[in-house]
């Protein structure tokens, strides 16, 4: 059989999709453009360039290989920004951890990572000093200080990290290896049982880069990204690499400002002061900045705002377009890298009303290039496309992730079938627009986070008093979802529990780190008995349309 692949000249270069390739222009076109941390620090991408070097010199040195893991423990930083180059450039893997997981859970992504070196920032110390005894892999922990008191802490820091960088050589050279070398990973929670481990190699986050960088750079008006706009993230970066758009900024040489630990008052001051263009956030951190008393003193008529990681109401969105803000939904999941579809706005839809827009921008948007995501039945049929007819989100691009870490049985059940499964339910119109309605994981998303229904339901089930438990998500205009225990008390108790003594329960798993803070949400209501379905499980769809109404 002939051979049809193109003929390659022995010399020529065959380009690998790593992530040091994104620096190639940036560079050359404009090195004196400016990265931003708060109101501390400013310096150019020619200097980004000579840190990214001194980093990768200093994990060098400090004996870090290729298919080593670096794990950061930071709030979005000039740092992390550095990491996510200097790491993966060096072939060892960067692991951003989750730092809004209990220390328990952190403590096992560290181990479950195989984390060789650890960069925390001082506000994480008391979690690793609660856990570092049990930390079996890591072999030498930095300190990330933005300046304030000397830390007197118990865990054994090698450096602090500018002075590890100020030592560190400032050139370095980058070699070539195999674009399918996993560059990231991080852990989920957006499943049942414990954090799952998702990864994307070099060529996948090249790709999700370019992949977004047309999607973003070719609507005609709206939510477009441009040379001309300055980036700031307020989606945490240790999440899905901040849905990938440092990587986009960088790539395009933009200015970016990186806010460090968000307050609505450091948020609002750099949207204003620096200008900013383009953001992305979850519903909640809006909701936190339309609350905030600064927020009519600045004028947000220039801001892009992207929502996601859980549905936008079209209150916020109302109120978003009132305050001039180019606001759009877009949609993906931490396997995903995230981005898979953007509720952008043809001409005609920008003519119309803003209620009219709303219900558009609102929505879960439309595919973006290379992504082939289809609503299907539960015979894996595609449903059709009228904006009725529902199912569920599968998809295929390439840069999903290709299983969960050391897990195969769950990597299978994501992947059933060759497509990867969201979890999701959603209706798809004839323009393609997705519009999620529903989900068929057991998780809740309150601002950002999930939380466990099945982990909560097995705490309450603990309690004497409590014959039978469902936990619902309860829709929350500032949350999104909050849990909402449906509780069955056992019959003839002298002194039945008031709700008060069930919350009190969980206080004592978060107490000890068990399980994450964000679980005070939950409340509880008392009920005569939980609906089941034919099969005699818990019929959650009945119980939501009964005790939401
Ligand atoms: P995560 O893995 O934490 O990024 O969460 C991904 C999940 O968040 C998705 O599977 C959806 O359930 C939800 N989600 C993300 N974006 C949206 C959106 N635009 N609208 C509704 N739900 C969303």
């Amino acid at each position: 059989m002939s051979d049809h692949r193109i003929p390659r000249t022995e010399s020529a270069y065959s380009y690998p999709l790593l992530i040091k390739q994104l620096l190639h222009c940036p560079l050359v076109s404009c090195p004196e453009q400016e990265i931003i941390y708060r109101d501390q620090l400013r310096f150019t991408y020619r200097d980004l360039h000579e840190r990214v070097c001194r980093l990768a010199n200093a994990l060098l040195s400090m004996g870090v290989k290729a298919g080593d893991t670096v794990a950061v423990m930071d709030w979005d930083s000039h740092r992390y920004l550095e990491c996510f180059f200097a790491v993966p450039m060096i072939g060892a893997v960067l692991h951003t951890v989750n730092v809004k997981l209990s220390s328990e859970q952190i403590l096992y992504t560290i181990d479950h990572a195989e984390d060789n070196v650890l960069l925390v920032h001082r506000d994480f110390v008391p979690i690793i000093e609660q856990i570092k005894g049990r930390i079996a892999t890591v072999d030498h922990y930095i300190l990330l200080n933005d300046g304030g008191e000397p830390l007197t802490s118990s865990v054994p820091f090698s450096s602090e990290y500018e002075q590890w960088l100020a030592e560190a050589s400032p050139c370095a050279e980058f070699g070539d290896f195999d674009e399918n070398t996993r560059a990231t990973t991080f852990y989920t929670t957006g499943t049942t049982g414990m954090p799952k481990g998702v990864y994307f190699s070099h060529r996948q986050l090249v790709l999700h880069t370019m992949a977004v960088l047309a999607a973003l750079g070719t609507p005609q008006q709206q939510g477009r990204i441009h040379q001309g706009d300055v980036y700031m993230p307020i989606t945490p970066m240790f999440h899905v690499h901040a849905w990938g758009l440092p990587y986009v900024a960088t790539a395009l040489g933009v200015k970016q400002v990186y806010p460090g630990r968000y307050s609505p008052e450091m948020l609002l001051e750099l949207i204003d002061h620096e200008q900013v263009t383009f953001s992305h956030c979850v519903p909640t951190i809006l909701h936190m900045l339309f609350k905030s008393p600064h927020i009519d003193n600045v004028d947000l008529s220039r801001w892009k705002v992207i929502i996601g990681g859980a549905a936008m109401s079209r209150a916020l969105c109302a109120e978003a377009l009132q305050r001039g803000i180019d606001i759009f939904t877009g949609y993906g999941m931490s396997e995903t890298c995230p981005i898979l579809s953007l509720a952008h706005l043809d001409e005609e839809m920008l003519a119309l009303d803003q209620t009219a827009q709303a219900e558009i921008r609102c929505k879960t948007g439309r595919t973006m290039p290379l992504v082939d995501v289809r609503v299907v039945n539960d015979k894996m049929q595609e449903v059709p496309r009228d904006g009725q007819s529902s199912g569920e989100i599968v998809v295929r691009a390439p840069w999903l992730t290709q299983g969960y870490l050391k897990d195969t049985r769950n990597s299978e059940n994501l992947w059933q079938g060759g497509y990867l499964h969201t979890g999701d339910v959603a209706v798809r119109d004839n323009r393609g627009y997705l519009k999620i309605t529903d989900r068929t994981k057991d998780v809740i998303k309150s601002g950002g986070e999930w939380i466990s229904s099945l982990e909560l339901e097995d705490i309450f089930s603990h309690h004497p008093a409590v014959a039978e438990v469902a936990v619902i998500a309860q829709p929350d205009e500032k949350w999104g979802e909050r849990p909402l225990a449906l509780v069955v008390l056992k019959e003839g108790l002298e002194t039945p529990p008031g709700k008060r003594d069930l919350l009190a329960l969980l206080h004592e798993y978060t107490e000890t780190g068990v399980i994450s803070k964000q679980v005070v949400l939950t409340r509880v209501k008392f009920v005569d008995g939980i609906d089941k379905t034919s099969v005699g499980k818990t019929d959650k769809r009945t119980l939501r349309d009964k005790h939401l109404g």
